[in-house]
């Protein structure tokens, strides 16, 4: 399902007449999304920061998945990106409004506190710190040169990527994200070795015996990676037994991904507010509050323990009525009435389908597939934006959207295509794409730029509109 894209608040609908807002939610994965819910439909018109790149995407760390097993109410599963666009739409429909970026400073040392986002500071009695967390990476020697040359910390958006298919690959880790990465990867790459500091694997039985029981897969028991090798792209590994048994020895790989585990988001209350041991934020046990009232705690950032995407929504769920609670009992909260009662259905909007010699339309803003990037390519004078994405990947998912309104905004000025990597390998091959999302902007058959992730909206329309300008700089 793709969301229909709600409206970004522009901090002038502010909940009461002095321009302070009600509750404030920092982070839009399960914890800030289902808090946001709870707190609109309490008509407290709360504010989501979705979060953009510091601590990870919009959506959080489910966008970086594939199936959802464990999610109550899907019984068949749903995928990570899915899910979050359904509990983003729920948000939304019930008058959340959206700030696409990342909090940039947060003051607690003063009532209302203060958050910097996007060059304006808002202020606010209530605050839900949902910043969950952030990949970690081992900083290998080579590493900087060959990160995203064959070295990524997702292997579900970036597995599908020509340069990994029928190669050997390699993943670090022995949790559930390891072991859940190795098996998905067996579907692209020839061989899969999993890297494993100890002798046991961390993650659950079953996921443990699903990759002990694959042919494919060869772990590699008390070992670690020291040098990634390679000049353009991966080509081995260099790895050091960890119990002395034995001397070092090269893996062959072109691919490696990372999978050890979390660091907490909590760069923006450091010294505001305790954090535990391993820098988790700490709450009252068991509950949402803080050490400063009125500031709350949800999800995976002050979670060391059970960090899944019901365990995070549900302590969402706490926060948004612990915050509701502090603000009727501070007399803080200004509720605004919502007409009709009953929010519209979410909107949504059908994926695109792939354009063929029959429905090709040389100025629809945004079409999919080969065949209408090879006409556009050779026939239209207006810019193009290809956009290459696989079924499976998170960021595609945030960006996708922001495109189309950027192409919205401009008019059909310039035109959007997607291609699916996986469906249409040998494109993406020829366009030396490496990972997904990747972004190209062309303009007369020249590639003028080109992104790789999750990009700010704005950057994109300077480079589009450079391109219908170029007398005036972007
Ligand atoms: C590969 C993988 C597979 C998983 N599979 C499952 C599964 O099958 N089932 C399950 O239940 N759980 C699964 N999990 C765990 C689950 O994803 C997490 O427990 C859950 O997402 C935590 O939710 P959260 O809301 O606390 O934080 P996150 O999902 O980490 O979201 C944090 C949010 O905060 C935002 N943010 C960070 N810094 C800032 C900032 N400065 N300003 C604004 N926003 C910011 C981020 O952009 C993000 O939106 C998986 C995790 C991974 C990595």
């Amino acid at each position: 399902m793709e969301v229909a894209h709600p409206v970004e608040a522009n901090g002038s609908a502010a909940s009461s007449t002095d321009g302070i807002e009600n509750l404030v939610i920092v982070g839009s994965g399960p914890a800030g999304y289902t808090a946001a819910i709870y707190a609109a439909r309490a008509n407290l018109n709360p504010i989501v920061i979705t979060g953009f790149q510091l601590g990870g995407i919009a959506g959080g760390q489910l966008m970086t998945t594939t199936h959802v097993e464990n999610f109550p109410g899907f019984p068949d599963g749903i995928l990570g990106p899915d899910l979050m666009d359904r509990l983003q739409a729920q948000a939304v429909r019930w008058g959340t409004r959206l700030i696409e970026a990342d909090a940039e400073a947060i003051d607690l040392s003063q009532r209302p506190f203060k958050v910097s986002v996007e060059g304006r500071t808002l202020r606010t009695h209530a605050l839900i710190l949902a910043t969950g967390a952030s990949a970690n990476r081992l900083h290998l020697v080579g590493e900087d040169r060959l990160w995203s040359r064959g070295i990524s910390a997702c292997a579900i958006c970036d597995g599908a990527t020509p340069q990994f298919r029928n190669e050997e690959l390699a993943v670090i880790g022995g949790g559930d994200s390891a072991c859940e990465e190795a098996v998905y990867l067996t579907k692209y790459g020839s061989h899969v070795h999993l890297i494993v500091r100890s002798g046991a694997l961390r993650a659950s039985k079953a996921m443990a015996d699903r990759v002990l029981a694959n042919p494919s897969i060869t772990v590699h028991w008390h070992c670690q990676a020291v040098e990634a090798l390679g000049s353009d792209w991966l080509d081995g590994l260099k790895l050091e037994a960890t119990d002395g048994s034995e001397q070092g020895s090269v893996l062959a790989v072109r691919g490696l991904f990372y999978a050890i585990g979390h660091t907490p988001n909590t760069q923006l209350v450091q010294g505001q507010l305790p954090l535990d041991g391993r820098g988790y934020l700490q709450t009252e046990p068991g509950r949402p509050e803080t050490a400063v009232a009125g500031v709350f705690a949800a999800g995976d950032v002050a979670d060391a323990e059970w960090r899944q995407g019901v365990t995070a929504a549900g302590s969402g769920c706490q926060a948004a009525l612990a915050a509701e609670r502090w603000l009727t009992h501070n007399q803080l909260a200004v509720t605004v009435s919502r007409a009709p009662v009953d929010p519209e259905p979410a909107p949504s909007q059908p994926e695109t389908a792939t354009s063929d010699a029959e429905t090709f339309a040389a100025d629809a803003r945004w079409q999919k597939g080969s065949y209408a990037l090879r006409k556009l390519y050779h026939d239209s004078d207006r810019p193009l934006l290809v956009i290459y994405t696989s079924p499976t990947c998170g960021p595609c998912h945030v960006l996708k959207p922001q495109l189309k309104r950027v192409l919205d905004e401009l008019d059909g000025r310039a035109l959007g295509i997607e291609i699916d990597i996986e469906a249409e390998q040998e494109i993406a091959q020829q366009a030396g794409v490496t990972g997904t999302p990747t972004l190209q902007l062309f303009k007369d058959k020249v590639l003028v730029q080109q992104w790789r992730g999750v990009r700010q909206r704005r950057e994109i329309k300077a480079a589009i509109e450079t391109c219908l300008n170029p007398a005036v700089p972007a």
